[in-house]
């Protein structure tokens, strides 16, 4: 299977400052690929590279089988791009632009740009100027899907949108999926990604610093651990923690009432030893909250950062 995007140990510096180090990145054809990170990351650097806008000043770049740099008009007829800046200006509708992009990207099928319009609730009638930041980001939307590319790179897409929008955005995004385009979707907004990505890179500071499915990041992420445990003393429970180092943050108090212990612990990874210290007493609860992205994500930067 021919990866619709690979990038070999690509680079870009800007001055002195390198705004992207090495970048190996596979994308598989029909899958919704995620990039996260902060603001500064080097996500727009990435996606700007991938469409010839910037040059790499290392390394390489290969998009639906073609270099960007030499791709031209017709790669990019095949890739529907939003930038993370859309800036338009004008007093032509929204109707009239996107028939003019239209003419320009390839042929849309009759009916796609009103029906899209109308999934995300864009005015096609009014003037672009006059339109809001997010009804701008619905044009640049349209625009990006109405062609249905074979790859999809959307940079911050819903930036603007109300929660109502980017449900009905998301859907659009799975639903090009199912039809076998392939998306790659930038975003700080974990829960978006977390909601439609296969696969998942995390960027920071321009290096990756965690990649897989979004399944073995929650695997290698960050839970907090409740129990409540009989027949065993809060000493008894806090030395057998001790030696698990998958749990820190670790509280042991003992219920006055009841003479009941309640441990609350962060457990990094896998719950198994953790859970396995507690069984010291007899376990009468245990929640083990669902992991939070964000935090783990946070958390694999910090890491990252120690590590270097
Ligand atoms: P954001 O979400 O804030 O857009 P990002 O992950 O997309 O963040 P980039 O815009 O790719 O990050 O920026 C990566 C780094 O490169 C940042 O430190 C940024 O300041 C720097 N940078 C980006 N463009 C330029 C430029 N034209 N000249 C100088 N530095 C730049």
């Amino acid at each position: 299977m021919t990866p619709v995007i690979e990038t070999r140990a690509l680079s870009k510096r800007y001055g002195s400052h390198a705004a992207l180090h090495d970048l190996d990145l596979v994308v598989d054809p029909g899958t919704v690929f995620g990039l996260v990170g902060p603001n500064g990351a080097g996500k727009t650097t990435t996606l700007r590279l991938l469409l010839d806008i910037i040059r790499p000043s290392a390394g390489t770049v290969r998009v639906l089988g073609s270099d960007p740099r030499t791709g031209g008009a017709a790669l990019r007829r095949r890739i529907g791009f939003v930038p993370g800046e859309l800036r338009l200006d004008g007093r032509t509708s929204g109707r009239a632009l996107l028939a003019h992009l239209a003419e320009i990207s390839g042929p849309v099928a009759p009916g796609t740009i009103e029906a899209l319009a109308e999934r995300l609730g864009l005015d096609l009638g009014r003037p672009v100027r006059t339109l809001s930041k997010g009804n701008k980001q619905k044009i640049g939307l349209v625009q990006a899907f109405m062609h249905r590319p074979p790859l999809l790179v959307l940079d911050e897409p819903t930036s603007g949108l109300d929660p109502l929008v980017q449900r009905e955005f998301l859907t659009m995004v799975r639903e090009a999926r199912d039809a076998g385009q392939t998306v790659l979707l930038s975003s700080h907004v974990l829960s978006e990604i977390q909601q439609s990505a296969d696969e998942v890179v995390v960027l920071a500071q321009g290096r990756i610093v965690a990649r897989g499915s979004v399944e073995s990041l929650r695997s290698a992420s960050v839970r907090r651990l409740r129990a409540v445990i009989v027949d065993a003393s809060a000493d008894t429970l806090r030395a057998a923690l001790e030696g698990v180092p998958a749990a820190t943050d670790v509280a042991v108090t003992t219920s006055p009432s009841a003479g009941a212990v309640h441990v609350a612990a962060t457990v990094r990874g896998e719950v198994d030893a953790v859970v396995r210290a507690l069984m010291a007493g007899r376990l009468l609860d245990l929640t083990v909250e669902e992991p939070d992205l964000e935090e783990s994500i946070l958390d694999l930067y910090s890491r990252s950062e120690t590590d270097r």
